[in-house]
């Protein structure tokens, strides 16, 4: 008896309907997979600020959660800390960012080594930036790129290995297309799933979405979503990393600079909205980028239809 296999995630993604109707939020529309990425903190009073965000998304039963890496390398202690407790406390499935900057191969290898034997088997592995700013130069005796990182990482363990990706191509690339080669090359090493830099414009990602299809990149490639409640700070940091701020979003936030509250309301507006027509479009996948801050993505979340289920007790790792 002969069946056709599944699509492939990227495929299936690309053969449902381009746009269909909003997802309705009425509970019968399957919730979607959410992850969670936040960063280690600095000071005990940022610490307790994690553990709360973390508390409060945990009962969302995110698919995992991830927790950044500082520029060279700086927070490795701290972001090492904070996934071993998530691993230990918590009944999330924690995902370490690694990165390749002001490191040797044996420094890097040895810091998932120790992640492997705590409990940690997903890596999100990437180049890193020079801390500081300026250019890139890799490191004698180191893991030039993600690529290479990722082939090492497999060589230690059977890590799950997340990448990253640049819908609006990574600001360094020669070319687009050399980015998306760097990308295929990256999953090609065992990578299995990418996560992309945060975009405003639904058209941006499932353009690349095109792209990576056509470069025959089937490997999921989940959409990174940044809510933004302080605008100015937004416009900031997406010039450094060439993400294009459109003017539409600078007019939802106009006269409320001084506002909190009504900020994060439109914040969640535009974020919610942003993930429904990409769902619309068939993505059932999103990675959401917390900044250590629960509260609106838990009603992104809501919004989303995905509600928390009962919390089990975390297991004693053997
Ligand atoms: C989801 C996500 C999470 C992130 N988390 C962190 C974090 O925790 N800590 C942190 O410091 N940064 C983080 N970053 C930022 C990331 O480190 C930077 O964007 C960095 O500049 C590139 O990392 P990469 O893994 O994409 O690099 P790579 O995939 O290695 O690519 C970097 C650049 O080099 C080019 N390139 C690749 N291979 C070659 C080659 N052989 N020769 C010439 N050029 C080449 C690529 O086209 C690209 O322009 C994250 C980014 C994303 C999207």
């Amino acid at each position: 008896m002969s069946h056709t296999p599944p699509p492939a995630p990227l495929e299936r993604w690309l053969t449902g309907p381009r746009f269909a109707a909003l997802p309705a939020r009425d509970g019968g529309h399957k919730a979607p997979e959410l992850s969670f990425e936040f960063f280690p903190p600095r000071t005990e009073v940022l610490d307790q600020q994690l553990w709360h965000c973390i508390r409060r998304l945990e009962p969302l039963a995110p698919r995992f959660v991830s927790v950044t890496y500082g520029a060279g390398g700086s927070t490795q202690a701290r972001t090492h800390a904070t996934v071993s407790r998530i691993v230990r406390e918590t009944t999330l499935a924690p995902a370490a960012h690694l990165t390749c900057v002001n490191a040797t191969r044996d420094e890097i290898d040895a810091v998932a080594r120790a992640y492997w034997q705590v409990g940690v088997r997903h890596i999100v592995a990437l180049r890193g930036d020079v801390p500081g700013g300026g250019g890139y130069v890799p490191r004698p005796g180191g893991y030039a790129y993600a690529a290479d990182l990722v082939a090492g990482l497999k060589h230690i363990a059977n890590f799950e290995i997340s990448v990253a990706a640049y819908p609006e191509v990574h600001p360094t690339a020669l070319s687009p297309e050399a980015d998306l080669d760097n990308l295929k090359r990256k999953l090609d090493a065992g990578a299995t799933r990418a996560i992309t830099n945060y975009f405003f414009e639904a058209g941006t990602y499932l353009r690349f979405l095109d792209r990576c299809l056509a470069a025959g990149i089937t490997a999921p490639i989940v959409p990174g979503i940044m809510p933004v409640s302080n605008f100015a700070q937004a416009m900031k940091f997406s010039a450094s990393c060439g993400i294009s701020v459109p003017g539409w979003l600078g007019y939802l936030f106009e006269g409320l600079e001084e506002d909190h509250d009504t900020r994060r309301m439109v914040a969640a507006v535009v974020a919610a909205e942003q993930v429904r027509v990409l769902q619309a479009s068939g993505i059932d996948e999103f990675h959401f980028y917390t900044l250590n801050r629960p509260d609106l993505v838990y009603a992104i979340a809501h919004i989303l239809g995905v509600r928390p289920g009962p919390v089990v007790p975390a297991t004693t790792i053997a």
